[in-house]
């Protein structure tokens, strides 16, 4: 299926159910894709080299691309909900992550101190003591944790270096609760695997994790979007609602899309 790239460095802003009216800062290259996974159902399509890292914008680009879109939305009295790391891959890999972070801070504060800073990502890399320290200076983290089990977070997730879920479930673990989570349910199969994360064993131990995170929100999605495996299905909204139910017994917000 055609799958999706980001073809700017700054993009929107966009109408996000979850974040209102969002503008993209997209850190990876333009032109593809730099993940440190390599999900089933990623729109931006498969991982082709996740190490070659030519190509991301500089800290000075994008601060600088930034304040003009933020002076153009001025102008236009177009003003944004969100500040939004997101794109083509994982934005915790560009190498300046943390000094883009307080760019975009200053420079929120100078031109739309209501807005919120939100980063979108894959939580491989929250065992960085700076990329913690960045998240936490920010408002809205959202990470992923898409898999009750270990076998399940590497056919769905697909890490493109070795990392397990249990390294990921200690990372979250780290924010003491300050953290959103957000996972994508589905069902399919890769290369005669199945993949079902929607499984009632996979489910109890998926409520185990939360129960250790303790997070603030957690947001569930159904696949909404092509993917590059062919072969998968989309939950239904009626499943999706029966699931966040059992998150919200654990006392846990829960919004569904
Ligand atoms: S973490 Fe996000 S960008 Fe990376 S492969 Fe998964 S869905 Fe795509």
């Amino acid at each position: 299926m055609d799958t999706f790239l980001f073809d700017e460095t700054i993009f929107g802003p966009i109408y996000s159910r979850r974040l209102g009216n969002s503008l993209g800062i997209n850190l990876l290259p333009c032109n593809r894709k730099i993940c440190s996974f390599d999900c089933v159902y990623c729109e931006c399509g498969w991982t082709l080299n996740q190490v070659e890292q030519r190509g991301m914008p500089s800290h000075t680009e994008v601060s600088n691309l930034l304040e003009k879109k933020l002076i153009d939305l001025k102008t236009q009295n177009n003003i944004p909900d969100s500040l939004t790391f997101a794109g083509n891959g994982e934005p915790t890999l560009h190498p300046d992550f943390s000094k883009i972070i307080d760019q975009t801070l200053a420079l929120r504060n100078h031109y739309f101190p209501k807005a919120k800073v939100s980063v979108l990502s894959n939580a491989t890399r929250i065992d960085k003591p700076d990329i913690i320290s960045s998240l936490l200076k920010i408002d809205n983290r959202i990470l992923k944790l898409d898999a009750g089990s270990e076998l399940m977070f590497q056919r769905i997730n697909q890490p493109t270096t070795p990392i397990s879920l249990e390294t990921i479930i200690s990372g979250l673990c780290s924010f003491e609760g300050k953290v959103t989570i957000q996972t994508l349910f589905l069902k399919g199969e890769i290369s005669g695997f199945p993949i079902d994360n929607t499984s009632e064993e996979e489910i109890q131990l998926w409520l185990k994790h939360l129960e250790l995170i303790r997070p603030e929100r957690v947001m569930i999605y159904p696949i909404a979007r092509n993917t590059p495996l062919d072969n998968l299905n989309i939950i239904s909204k009626e499943q999706l609602q029966q699931i966040g139910e059992r998150v919200e017994a654990l006392g846990i917000e829960t919004e569904i899309y």
